[in-house]
């Protein structure tokens, strides 16, 4: 065993393995001499399951039995998952409430055990290049994953033998590979990933050596997939339409650097067939699809509240990225030649390889930050969104504060931790709930701590104490919401819109509650003392209490508010009489404690 760590670029349609090596990062390469490993899991009949190059090869074969892009399955439930968005090609089990399976044949796998072959062989592929074992990884996902998603992540990279060190985001991983950290404070990035499946824009700040989100938007259905499929069906030769893919995918590789290309398609039926493209047939079959990244990248840049021209650099990840068409339209709509000085199907993993040999020693001086995209807080009583991590705090973060009970002798309390920007807990999204028991106490005397902690992988634990009795619960959040970027987007949208109903929201409801808790002070105080009270002051009290009953009704809250005021007024004398009542009662329990006990 050693120190090393690698950095994986566990992709949607290829993943990566790379480890510091003497100062250097440097990219491993599988027996075939491949440093892509495509994303897909092949489970034959008998035998054990085939990963990677020869897994896509029967892809196209046998659908049904072929796993691809699991990266887009991971961590959601049923709801998460529109079924216009589930593969067609295998099965996918959607249960509303429950985590997504994969059927194949009689046996159903997670995604993320998906996720774990493909992990287990560019770990083996990587211990048989360096021979010696690795253990330690860094393992980077979109920025845009939730954390149930990269928990999920996490769980798959120790299901298959490592200790996660790190969870990074993507375009982070793929500035530092293009060694943007040593750009002057607050420099400003764009990263641009088009892959086989997926379009991310990030933009970045970096500041004083460390990297921010500023703004990601993007579309995970939207990729060199569509490309192809386009270009498979304006393929008029008489073959298999897998054999088609296959021509399709080399003639558009190549497309990138020629300006035509003719490939023979040996023995079919004896014949000798011949597909020939242009690059402006290409082109203007990818147009339409590449020109769908462009609303993403504006809407990144008015979220980031930047111009075009205040960007630093634009940098390009993705396969796709070194379609000449692609890097003409990322520079008409920047203003700017895109930076290609990295390999951009490279350049994720060579950054998760960089922050591996910053964490275990090999490199030093850069620091990563990632923020929190949306707010994270807790219902409380009234349904009021209560924020302990406001949106934008750095990671990692721990924040907590002390509640209590709104009900007398209630036995539990429901924690339920929400993320969101809204006033109201329904208007925000639940990522889970759990309930903590204690010792029943009239209202208000439990003390319950409620900590959040977002460590540096952006996971989410939530822990709730009775400080009474020490009683504890750590939940580490499970659920999933799909927060996607532009989900975010919309939340902070809706919550700037709603700004002005939600706070007058929030202002009634806890004004109601404090008349809620008068009107049932004031019964009891009445109950304790009111036979010491005068018609005129009793009087007064109950025209007070039916004034804030009535107010209750309206959801008018100056109406409310001055009604609790009268009654606050008019009970002063009574919780005078209360309070001496008190006095007294705690005299005589002084003096009956000092008694010998009875035996
Ligand atoms: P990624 O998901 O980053 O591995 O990107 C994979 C996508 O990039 C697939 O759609 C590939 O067909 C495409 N791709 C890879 N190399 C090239 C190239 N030289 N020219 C055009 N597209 C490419």
């Amino acid at each position: 065993m050693t120190d090393d760590i690698v950095g994986i670029d566990l992709g949607t349609t290829n993943s990566l393995i790379g480890v510091m090596e003497a100062g250097f990062p440097i990219l491993l390469a599988d027996a075939n001499g491949a440093r892509l490993t495509p994303s897909v899991v092949h489970f034959p009949e008998t035998g054990e399951p085939v990963v990677g190059a020869a897994a896509s090869r029967m892809r196209a074969r046998q659908p049904q039995s072929t796993v691809y892009s699991a990266k887009r399955l991971i961590g959601l439930r049923g709801e998460d998952l529109p079924p216009e968005h589930t593969p067609a090609d295998y099965r996918v089990v959607r249960q509303t409430g429950q985590p997504l399976r994969i059927q194949i044949r009689d046996r159903q796998y997670a995604p993320e055990e998906i996720s774990t072959l493909v992990l287990k062989k560019l770990k083996a592929d990587a211990e048989a290049a360096l021979e010696r074992t690795v253990a330690r990884a860094v393992i980077t996902v979109p920025a845009y994953f939730n954390d149930a998603q990269r928990n999920a992540t996490k769980a798959a990279g120790e299901a298959a033998g490592f200790t996660v060190e790190r969870i990074i985001n993507e375009p982070t991983a793929a500035a530092l590979a293009y060694g943007l950290d040593k750009l002057e404070a607050k420099s400003k990035i764009a990263v641009y990933d088009l892959g086989g499946g997926t379009f991310d824009i990030s933009i970045l700040e970096l500041d004083n050596g460390v990297f921010q989100v500023l703004a990601t938007s993007g579309d995970t259905h939207l990729g060199g997939d569509d490309v192809d499929e386009a270009l498979v069906a304006e393929c008029g030769l008489l073959i298999a339409d897998w054999q088609k893919r296959e021509l399709v995918i080399e003639a558009k590789h190549r497309l990138s650097t020629e300006m035509s290309v003719r490939i023979d398609v040996p023995f079919v039926e004896g014949k000798n067939l011949t597909y020939e493209l242009t690059r402006d047939a290409l082109e203007k079959i990818a147009r339409p699809i590449i020109q769908r990244t462009r609303t993403h990248c504006l809407r990144a840049l008015t979220d980031s509240k930047l111009a075009a021209a205040d960007l630093d650099e634009v940098i390009l990840v993705g396969g796709m990225t070194r379609m000449p068409l692609v890097r003409q339209l990322v520079a008409d709509l920047f203003g700017r030649e895109p930076n290609i000085s990295q390999n951009p199907d490279e350049a994720v993993a060579l950054g998760a390889t960089i922050q591996a040999g910053i964490l275990s020693g090999a490199l030093r001086d850069v620091v990563l930050l990632d923020v929190t995209p949306l707010s994270l807080g807790i219902e409380t009583f009234g349904g009021l969104m209560n924020v302990i991590i406001p949106r934008n705090s750095t990671i990692p973060v721990k924040a907590g504060e002390m509640f209590t009970t709104a009900v007398n002798q209630q036995r539990a309390m429901k924690i339920k931790v929400l993320q969101g920007e809204r006033e109201m807990a329904a208007d925000n999204w639940t990522l889970g709930e759990f309930e903590l028991e204690f010792q029943p106490a009239p209202k208000g005397i439990a003390r319950v701590g409620v900590q959040f902690e977002i460590d540096a992988n952006g996971i989410l634990q939530v822990l709730a104490r009775d400080t009474k009795t020490g009683a504890e619960k750590v939940v580490a959040l499970t659920s999933a919401v799909d927060a996607s970027d532009e989900a975010v987007e919309a939340m902070i949208a809706d919550s700037l819109e709603h700004a002005f109903e939600d706070m007058s929201e929030r202002v009634w409801t806890e004004t109601r509650l404090k008349s809620e808790e008068m009107l049932a002070a004031v019964e009891q105080a009445l109950q304790l003392a009111g036979k010491r009270l005068t018609a005129a002051e009793r009087d007064r009290i109950e025209q007070g209490a039916n004034e804030v009953r009535r107010a209750i009704q309206t959801h008018e809250t100056p109406r409310l508010k001055a009604a609790n005021a009268a009654l606050n007024d008019a009970t002063q004398v009574l919780a005078a009489l209360i309070v001496e009542q008190a006095m007294k009662e705690a005299a005589t329990t002084a003096s009956q404690a000092t008694m010998p006990k009875m035996r």
